[in-house]
C-alpha cells in the first residue's frame, strides 16, 4: 500500500468559516494530513492558518465564528460534532498561538497541566516529563522558573511540552516561530522534526516563515485570502519562487491554482 492510499487522520473538506455570520474567513478550504506526516499551512498574514486551526480543534465558536460548509473529520470522528475537550482526550492537541502559558506557575506546574486531562497515573506523568526533559533539556534546567520569567523560546518549549504531556496523535501548532530569535525557531523545528521522524507523531503547523517550515516538513498547503492556492510535497514547494511572492502579500499573476484534493 503506497502512502497515497493510506486513510488520512484528519481531512478537511472544503471548509467555508465565517465570523458573527459577516466576516468570511475561509472560502473552501481542503487538505488531509496522513498518519505520521508533518504538514505546514503555510500563508502571510490573514490568509486564514489560525481560522483552518481554531475550525479543526472546534474553537471557532468561542470567538463568535463557524464552520458553514464543508467537514472535518479526525479519525473518523466529525469534528464539528465533537466538544474541544472530547478532542484533546481522542488525541487531536493543539498549542494556540502565542503560547498561552500559566505565568505565575513554574515551567514544571506548566508542563503538568498538560497531563491533567487525561487523568494519568503519578508514574505515567512522571515517565511523560521526563520524555518532555529529554526533547528539551533546557526545560529541564529551567524547571522551578516562572513561566512569566522565562524567555519567549522557553515559554514555546512549555506550550509544546504541555501539549505532549497528553499524549497527542495529532500535534496541531499555531505560528511556534512568532517573536523568536531565528536559531530558537530552528532548535523548535528541529524537535518536531525528530518528534515526527522518531516517534511517529503526526504534526499540523501553521506558519509564516514559508522558508523555515518547508525546510522540516513532509507536505505543505499554501493559503492565500481564506482559499487552498497550492499544495504538495516540501522538497518541490522549496523550488517555487510564487511561493516566496505569496508570503510577502504579493498576488501572483497567473498563478497555477491546484487545490488539494481531500
Ligand atoms: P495571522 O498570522 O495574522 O494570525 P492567519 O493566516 O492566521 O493570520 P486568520 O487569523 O485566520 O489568518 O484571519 C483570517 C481572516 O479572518 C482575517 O481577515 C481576519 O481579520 C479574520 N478574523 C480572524 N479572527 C477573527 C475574529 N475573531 N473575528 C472576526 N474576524 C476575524
Amino acid at each position: 500500500m503506497s502512502a497515497v492510499d493510506i486513510a488520512p487522520l484528519l481531512r478537511i473538506e472544503g471548509i467555508e468559516a465565517a465570523y458573527q455570520d459577516a466576516i468570511v474567513a475561509l472560502h473552501g478550504v481542503s487538505l488531509a494530513v496522513r498518519p505520521g506526516e508533518f504538514h505546514a499551512l503555510l500563508g502571510a498574514n490573514g490568509a486564514g492558518k489560525s481560522s483552518t486551526l481554531k475550525a479543526v480543534s472546534n474553537l471557532l465558536p468561542a470567538e463568535r465564528g463557524r464552520v458553514v460548509a464543508g467537514r472535518i473529520v479526525f479519525d473518523g470522528h466529525d469534528v464539528a460534532r465533537t466538544s474541544p475537550a472530547q478532542l484533546v482526550r481522542l488525541g487531536l492537541v493543539q498549542v494556540l498561538e502565542g503560547r498561552h502559558c500559566f505565568r505565575s506557575l513554574t515551567l514544571e506546574e506548566n508542563l503538568l497541566t498538560g497531563g491533567l486531562g487525561r487523568s494519568a497515573r503519578r508514574s505515567e506523568a512522571a515517565d511523560d516529563l521526563a520524555r518532555v526533559y529529554e526533547i528539551f533539556p533546557r526545560l529541564k534546567e529551567k524547571r522551578r522558573t516562572l513561566a512569566g520569567l522565562s524567555s519567549g523560546g522557553e515559554q514555546q518549549m512549555a506550550a509544546i511540552g504541555r501539549a505532549l504531556m497528553s499524549r497527542p496523535r495529532l500535534l496541531v501548532l499555531d505560528e511556534p516561530s512568532m517573536g523568536l530569535a531565528p536559531l530558537v525557531v530552528h532548535q523548535i523545528f528541529e524537535q518536531l522534526a525528530l518528534l515526527n521522524r522518531d516517534q511517529g507523531l503526526t504534526i499540523l503547523v501553521a506558519e509564516q516563515n514559508s522558508t523555515v517550515a518547508l525546510r522540516y516538513v513532509d507536505r505543505a498547503t499554501v493559503l492565500d485570502a481564506g482559499s487552498a492556492v497550492l499544495g504538495g510535497e516540501a522538497r518541490e514547494l522549496r523550488q517555487r519562487a510564487d511561493i516566496q511572492a505569496l508570503y510577502f502579500g504579493e498576488r501572483v499573476a497567473g498563478l497555477e491554482v491546484r487545490r488539494e484534493a481531500a
